[in-house]
């Protein structure tokens, strides 16, 4: 069988194995199963090692089980009409936006589904999408699949801000859509007011479309520079853009997939239009349980960015002391580190020799970017490795003093 045909693009290098044909699971997948070959403690994946709230379990639990509803069957495309009527109340509350739950909130499998049935419905065949970079993997294969063209602009360290001056330079008339990340995985980095009117700016001047991927919108930190807001709430966004939100993030439950996708009543039909031959609809219950929290999250959104402040900064600690140079993240699940203080040698090598000899399991943000070219193999994105901190305490103390042996004995 010959290669399919979007693993030619740029986005299959990260997937595609040429010495055998086969087309291979996503980095969290390897990283994780390499973690398990190896006993490593697993700060790949970003996933938390403990259960979502118990409440919130048993509101889908009991949502499945019981025949007061809702009903086990197939829920409308778009999603319950009191799940869309939650999203929009969520919005309104924190942001101060306005949407009708009739036309302009949408269900999704996940933010995963609303970000494929976004770039799909959006991106042009033979255009080009803009992203920051790094990027999450699911943008390079997706643009790949619409039979687009993904160009970036990297986020550059220490601080990792979008460089809107090189964004601007970047679009031109080829330009179909722009990929925004806020709260942005892997670097943590939130986008300020300044920063989204300019991207909002450019965006409605070339007539394209800005989809912003805001799943991880509660996991701000309180030493943030600024607080998250909705590309909805930047003022003259609601022609040209959609959010996508997740309970996965908010509420620490990443296998339900329950995402939601949220604009004008144009953009979201257009989605829909598309999404609705991808899954079509999903998760009852669990658009019940999420509903449910996202009207009264009872008090869970704080406790987890307390906890996660606490990782965050045990880790960064954890990391320094044993030679890396980590960069401290604003929001999200994730820390970057600079492994050039131990070894010249590339993330992608680091990262395997850290499951195998520290029992340590990390993702190479090279993973996460388009492959570099020869010149660019100096570039300090091919020596970023991203650790998740959404680990028990246990987990992390477990980690970082494997991760300090390993530095000891070199
Ligand atoms: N976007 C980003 C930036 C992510 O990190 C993730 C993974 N959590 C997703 C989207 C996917 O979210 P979901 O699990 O809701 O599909
Ligand atoms: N979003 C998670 C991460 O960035 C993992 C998602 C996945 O496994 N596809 O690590």
């Amino acid at each position: 069988m010959s290669q399919p045909p979007w693993m030619r693009s740029a986005a299959g290098a990260n997937v595609y194995d040429h010495d055998s044909g086969t087309v291979l699971p996503t980095i969290y997948e390897r990283t994780t199963a390499t973690a398990n070959q190896h006993g490593a403690v697993n700060l790949g994946q970003g996933f938390p090692d403990q259960e979502g709230p118990a409440w919130l379990r048993q509101l889908a639990a009991e949502a499945v089980g019981t025949d007061a509803g809702p009903s086990n069957q197939y829920p409308p495309g778009l999603g319950f009409p009191w799940f869309r009527e939650a999203v929009a109340e969520h919005q309104r509350r924190w942001y101060g936006v306005d949407l009708d739950p009739a036309d302009q909130v949408m269900h999704a499998t996940g933010a995963t589904e609303a970000i494929t049935a976004s770039i799909l419905a959006f991106a042009e065949p033979g255009s080009e999408v803009l992203a920051f970079e790094p990027f999450y993997d699911s943008y390079g294969a997706v643009v790949a699949l619409a039979g687009a063209e993904l160009r970036t602009v990297p986020l550059r360290a220490p601080d990792f801000r979008p460089d809107v001056a090189a964004l601007r330079a970047a679009i031109s008339e080829r330009t179909s859509m722009i990929l925004v990340n806020t709260p942005h995985n892997p670097t943590g980095t939130v986008f300020t007011d300044a920063e989204w009117e300019e991207i909002v700016r450019l965006a409605r001047r070339h007539g394209v479309v800005v989809m912003s991927d805001e799943v991880y919108e509660h996991l701000v930190f309180d030493d943030a520079a600024a607080p998250h807001r909705t590309v909805l709430s930047v003022a003259g966004a609601e022609e040209v853009a959609v959010a996508i939100g997740s309970a996965g993030k908010s509420f620490s439950v990443t296998g339900w997939k329950v995402g939601w996708l949220t604009g004008s009543p144009e953009l979201v039909n257009r989605v829909r239009g598309v999404k609705q031959f991808l899954s079509f609809c999903s998760g009852p219950a669990y658009q019940f349980a999420a509903a449910e929290g996202l009207r009264d999250d009872r008090g869970f959104f704080a406790e987890n960015r307390a906890r996660l402040r606490e990782g965050r900064d045990r880790l960064m600690e954890g990391l320094t002391e044993a030679g890396f140079n980590a960069f401290a993240a604003e929001a999200g699940y994730f820390v970057l580190a600079d492994a050039r203080q131990l070894t010249e040698r590339p993330a992608a090598e680091v990262a395997v020799e850290l499951a195998r000899d520290a029992g340590v399991a990390a993702i190479p943000v090279s993973s996460l970017t388009l492959p570099r070219t020869q010149q660019e193999a100096e570039d300090e994105l091919n020596h970023l490795l991203r650790f998740a901190f959404c680990k028990r305490p246990e987990t992390l103390e477990d980690a970082i003093s494997r991760l300090q042996a390993w530095s000891r004995r070199r």
